[in-house]
């Protein structure tokens, strides 16, 4: 096993990981900007290194110093988390030829899943289910609409490199197409420096639905079940929860080994994730992750599993220490992430922590690198804070969650907390009743 690992992260993941290392006896290394001295992650791990200023291209996405970070450390491990520099294929490599172990998937299989058409043609032919469109990239538009009217409006167009829900365009007729394709590919070129696009059905009412997955290096897969990411925000996920209120176990089962076996067949190593949009009984996959994800507690909280435990696990080419048989799903969890920003306009509030209080009790886990008296700086992303709980059943566990969500107390900026007060008492949220639209337009007509 490691005895040192370098956390290449931020926030609540970077404590996240930081507890797993603890409990396995592995000493922890933070890196952090110029902006994060203060920063918890910083104060809990055993050394840390300065590895530049606040923006995050020069600290938390520099390559160089964080591999110098490494070195001088002497660390036998990096893990990175999530975003960042998780899914980049170059800087596994370049961990790896300095002799340290990338606590991910290899640098292939990051750059397969990496770039959206090549990760749709391997899991097709690995019998995974796929959103009907172009096979492959639009290189003219003639072939575009041909697509489009075969496969039926509305249709979207997709940046094969995005990614965070970016370099995406609705086209619900023919007129639309020509302007949406020149669009999104000027768009993807901007934002991620490859102009490759590609067509897909727009599935109208699709629940999002996401299935765990890890890997050892000895052949060994298995999936943990899913996750229901259908609230969302501009394609951005909002709360989470696992089981999917849409599932009945059979159907679990099925979706579950077929993503097993896929995975198996890859010959992926790590944790990761099978994205499908799920409408009326079928799956159709969208994109697969390639890191663990922000909502992986949902899964660890109704299979009793530390994920980030068993990615240390076989990145350090132990077996899993689970077969398939062994995992069993018990009761429900749900997410909320809570971001530093006004509830309803999602205007950004960084800003000084004044008091701070956390709920507890029975299933209930916060997942926060808050402190009272912190200072949440300008520069990164605005989620800040994870509520997750569990009870025995969804009942439970919404009555759970109500009553925690009343405990937070967070002084001094603005924070998600009360729309997650106000959505988990709509009676679609609370029948279960919602696909991945059902979020904006709740906020389109909700009394603010
Ligand atoms: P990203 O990598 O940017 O997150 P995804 O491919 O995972 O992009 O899609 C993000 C979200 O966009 C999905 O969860 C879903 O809400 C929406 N979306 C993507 N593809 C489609 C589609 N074919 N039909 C309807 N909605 C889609």
């Amino acid at each position: 096993m490691f005895d040192k690992v370098l956390i290449a992260n931020r926030g609540e993941i970077a404590l996240r990981i930081h507890r797993a290392c603890r409990e396995m006896g592995i000493h922890t290394v933070a890196v952090h900007s110029v902006a994060d001295e203060d920063a918890m992650h910083v104060r809990l791990a055993d050394e840390s290194v300065c590895i530049g200023p606040a923006p995050s291209a020069e600290s938390y996405l520099n390559i160089p110093a964080i591999i110098a970070a490494a070195e001088i450390t002497g660390v036998d491990a990096i893990h990175p988390g999530y975003g960042f520099l998780s899914e980049n294929d170059k800087f596994s490599e370049i961990v790896e030829e300095h002799n340290i172990v990338f606590i991910g998937p290899s640098a292939e299989h990051i750059r397969l899943m990496g770039d959206k058409i090549s990760a749709k043609e391997t899991v097709k032919k690995l019998g995974i289910p796929v959103v009907p469109g172009s096979d492959g990239e639009i290189r003219d538009i003639k072939e575009a609409m041909k697509i489009a009217k075969d496969i039926g409006y509305p249709v979207i167009v997709k940046a094969a490199a995005g990614g965070g829900g970016r370099g995406m365009k609705v086209v619900h007729n023919e007129q639309e197409l020509q302007k949406a394709v020149s669009t999104a590919k000027q768009e993807a070129r901007a934002a991620f420096g490859d102009d490759a696009v590609y067509l897909e059905k727009f599935l109208t009412l699709p629940r999002h639905i996401e299935l765990q997955i890890i890997a050892d290096k000895h052949g060994n897969a298995v999936h943990l079940g899913e996750r229901d990411c259908s609230l969302q925000r501009r394609h951005q996920k909002v709360l989470e929860e696992a089981p999917s209120p849409a599932l009945n176990a059979s159907e679990r089962e099925k979706i579950g080994e077929v993503v097993r076996k896929a995975v198996q067949g890859l010959g992926y190593v790590g944790a990761g994730t099978i994205e499908f949009l799920y409408e009326n009984g079928e799956f159709y996959f969208i994109e697969m992750n390639t890191r663990l994800q922000v909502e992986h507690p949902v899964t660890e909280m109704i299979t009793g599993i530390d994920l980030v435990r068993e990615q240390i696990r076989v990145a350090a080419g132990l077996p899993l220490s689970f077969k398939q048989e062994d995992i069993s799903f018990s009761g429900h969890a749900i997410e909320c992430r809570i971001n530093a920003e006004d509830p309803f306009t999602f205007a950004p509030s960084p800003g000084r922590i004044g008091d701070y209080h956390t709920p507890g009790g029975l299933g209930v886990r916060v997942d926060s690198a808050l402190y009272s008296g912190y200072s949440i700086p300008p520069y990164y992303d605005s989620m800040i804070a994870k509520l997750i709980v569990h009870g025995k059943t969804r009942n439970e566990c919404l009555m759970r969650l109500r009553r925690a969500l009343e405990e937070y107390v967070i002084d001094g900026i603005k924070t998600t907390i009360p729309l997650h007060q106000r959505l988990i008492r709509e009676s679609d949220f609370v029948n279960g009743a919602y696909d991945i639209h059902w979020l904006e337009n709740f906020l389109n007509t909700m009394d603010k």
